[in-house]
């Protein structure tokens, strides 16, 4: 059976972090679906063409990594995509005790199995976070150096 996993995220932009975990986890999967979760609640940088426009250029290279969005629950994204696994990536203990509480819910309202996978992130790049890089391009500052080539306001 073909191994897929859905990394989901709202990649506003995405940054060399996410393309770290990207670039470590293609190996291990058949197929990695990168996924914008939709939020109607929350106010984006980057609108949704943009961000997929910046991923789908990020990950040209990699031909089993395609691109998607979603609206609703990540577990149903996954079973709609017969996607096995959830990716993550994980920076400190902040993001170890967030994304343990949503994978044991995840495991929890579905029986279908989907197992979480954490990869850590590279030394050198946990400090990168999507809203630290928005408030470096806010305010001029050299944003470059935290998000792929292809990202540029
Ligand atoms: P979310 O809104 O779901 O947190 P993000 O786009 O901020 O979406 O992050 C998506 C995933 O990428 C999360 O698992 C997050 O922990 C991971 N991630 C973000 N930045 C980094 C980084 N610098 N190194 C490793 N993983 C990262």
């Amino acid at each position: 059976m073909e191994r897929i996993a859905v990394f989901p995220g709202s990649f506003d932009p995405i940054t060399i972090g996410h393309l770290d975990i990207i670039e470590r986890a293609a190996p291990l999967f058949d197929k990695i679906i990168v996924a914008i979760g939709i939020n109607s609640a929350k106010t984006y940088m980057f609108d949704l063409e943009q961000r997929l426009k910046f991923i789908e250029a990020s990950v040209a290279k990699f031909d089993h990594v395609t691109v998607d969005q979603y609206e609703g629950l990540t577990v149903d994204f996954c079973l709609k995509n017969n996607a096995q696994f959830i990716l993550r990536g994980l920076r400190n203990p902040a993001d170890f005790e967030f994304e343990k509480a949503i994978a044991h819910t995840n495991r929890a309202i579905t029986n279908k199995g989907i197992e979480t996978v954490f990869l850590l992130t590279s030394s050198g790049k946990s400090y990168i976070s999507s809203s630290i890089v928005r408030d470096v391009m806010r305010n001029g500052g050299d944003y470059k150096i935290l998000v792929p080539d292809v990202v540029r306001i």
